[in-house]
């Protein structure tokens, strides 16, 4: 009896063992997040770390741009922007729309926010041509979808009608308070700073894939293909090892964005509008009645990280 049980739980750990996981890195506000210091050579690190620890640990990342970030002050395309972009596709990685200037569906008018996506696409469109990009995706600054039904079925017609898919995202993050916590500490020299951040900042990716793998497991009852968010900051592009490897030790593999969307979790309908910009799992959750359990112990960042935010 007991050597069938042993027998039995070889078996299942070794079914749990074998069936990869499988998750897209997504990477928001490209070309880099560098909070207007306009040094090129720090854009330039920011770009080239991401691409090397993607590219060494074999990673189909895709990028969404921000467009106005390529001009200058008297509206021309910086070659140098270009120039990083060029870099990000040659290495493989996929490349997107996320609007020109970001801005926020929850407040910006239909007409004003779908000008910025037209606006957004003008560079890329060249750029992923030259790379024999067909598919356009598009991911929603701040994650804002629309407050109402009306307000997000016209965006999604919008973007259908444009041949855009939209790339939801399910392992939310807030990296970017992470991000700007490392920056500041960095500016600093504060060397004590920038260790503590990164430390808790490497903990809680692992607590976030454990938690929104939790939340699948409730909804799906499966760990579904999932795609986190990340941002091009100087944190992730130092970090990026790191973060590969944790995904990796939770069991993880790295698959394109149209290879991960195929999960059927996706095509589960969103029926709950709000002004939140959450994880596509809490959409869905609330839209299928589930709530309490399901939306609880999101982690958040520590407190000091937070208030260095609002420094
Ligand atoms: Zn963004």
């Amino acid at each position: 009896m007991r050597a069938k049980v042993l027998l039995l739980l070889f078996f299942v750990s070794f079914i749990a063992f074998a069936q990869k996981k499988h998750v897209c890195i997504s990477v928001d506000d490209l070309p880099v997040v560098d909070y207007g210091s306009y040094d090129t050579v720090v854009q330039q690190r920011i770009m080239d770390n991401l691409i090397a620890s993607l590219k060494k640990n074999k990673v189909p990342a895709i990028g969404f741009v921000n467009e106005t970030k390529i001009y200058n002050y008297v509206n021309k395309p910086m070659p140098f922007q270009i120039h990083l972009l060029e870099k990000w596709l040659d290495n493989g990685m996929m490349l997107g729309n996320h609007t020109f200037s970001h801005p926020d569906y929850n407040t910006e008018s239909f007409k004003a926010y779908t000008h910025d996506i037209l606006k957004g696409e003008i560079i890329s469109k060249a750029l992923l041509r030259k790379h024999g990009q067909k598919k356009k995706y598009f991911r929603h600054p701040y994650l804002h979808v629309g407050t109402t039904k009306a307000r997000a079925d016209s965006l999604a017609h919008f973007l259908t009608e444009h041949g855009y898919i939209t790339a939801p995202i399910t392992i939310n993050s807030e990296d970017y308070a992470f991000a700007y916590a490392y920056y500041k500490a960095k500016q600093r020299k504060d060397a004590a700073l920038m260790k503590r951040v990164v430390a808790d900042y490497l903990a809680y990716i692992d607590q976030d894939i454990k938690h929104f793998e939790k939340e699948s497991i409730g909804l799906f009852g499966r760990p579904m293909s999932q795609v986190v968010l990340l941002h091009a900051s100087m944190l992730n592009s130092e970090y990026m090892n790191d973060i590969i490897a944790i995904f990796r030790r939770n069991g993880y593999d790295f698959q394109p964005i149209d290879k991960v969307l195929k999960d059927p979790a996706y095509k589960t309908p969103v029926t709950v509008y709000g002004t939140f910009g959450s994880s596509w799992l809490d959409r869905w959750a609330l839209s299928l009645n589930k709530r309490g359990n399901f939306l609880m112990g999101t982690p958040e960042p520590p407190a000091y990280v937070k208030q260095l935010l609002n420094e």
